[in-house]
């Protein structure tokens, strides 16, 4: 039996752990699918009075739209998130990025997509993690550890479960039927290098499959040949 299950609304899943102290949720959905997010919540049976922690595996709009609604109903609710994200989180901002391509820079100049959020502050009872590996969901009773993987954003984080499955936020992407070719590499990134060194430590960890935000699972082997391909790219530019 899973311990957790991937939610869809629109082009962005988030996810409900079990845990011992009740449901968490990883990340939520653009403010824009406010009505959407609160059915699919109530068809689940999670009220937000149950929800007893969010986790953000970064501050990116598209995955924090819906977190200041949901600590304004419930307080209680605890955030967790790695140390890096807070003054962005904070700021309500999405912070400066860089494009993977010229192709979609052309296309989200154009979509003019939301770049900002309800604030997210610090408050006491929140978790805000620093080390590069966190063990703090195993006091929930969650098989799962929390990685800091630098690289889409200075603080993104990865949940990778023990039998093998890693939440992936937008450390990695598998945009459906994407004109821009630029599967696994998510749209837009803050530091290549970073996310590479991220890439390689996550598939020595040897999941099994890999769950992005954006898209479809995808298998290791596609990410090992994207990282080559990468890689021969980046030495010929030398
Ligand atoms: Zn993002």
């Amino acid at each position: 039996m899973p311990s957790f299950r991937v939610e869809k609304i629109g082009l962005t899943r988030f996810v409900v752990i079990d845990s011992n102290r009740g449901p968490i949720l990883v990340d939520t959905v653009p403010l824009a699918y406010r009505e959407r997010f609160w059915r699919r919540l109530d068809r689940l049976g999670l009220a937000p009075s149950r929800i007893a922690a969010l986790i953000l595996t970064h501050h990116h709009s598209d995955h924090t739209g819906m977190a200041a609604s949901l600590l304004e109903i419930n307080p209680m609710i605890r955030l967790i998130f790695h140390a890096n994200e807070e003054q962005a989180l904070s700021s309500g901002r999405n912070q400066p990025t860089v494009y993977t391509n010229q192709k979609v820079e052309n296309f989200s100049k154009k979509a003019n997509l939301q770049p900002t959020f309800p604030p997210l502050k610090r408050r006491p009872h929140d978790i805000v993690f620093e080390e590069a590996q966190s063990p703090i969901l195993r006091d929930w009773g969650v098989e799962a550890a929390l990685l800091h993987t630098p690289g889409h954003t200075s603080g993104s984080v990865c949940l990778f479960f023990d039998e093998g499955t890693l939440i992936a936020g937008d450390t990695f992407s598998n945009i459906p039927l994407n004109p821009f070719k630029t599967n696994p590499f998510p749209f837009v990134y803050e530091d290549m290098p970073a996310l590479l060194r991220s890439w390689k430590w996550l598939l020595s960890k040897e999941p099994v499959t890999i769950t992005p935000s954006h898209g479809r699972s995808l298998s290791v082997s596609k990410v090992e040949k994207a990282l080559k391909n990468q890689e021969t790219q980046s030495n010929l530019s030398q």
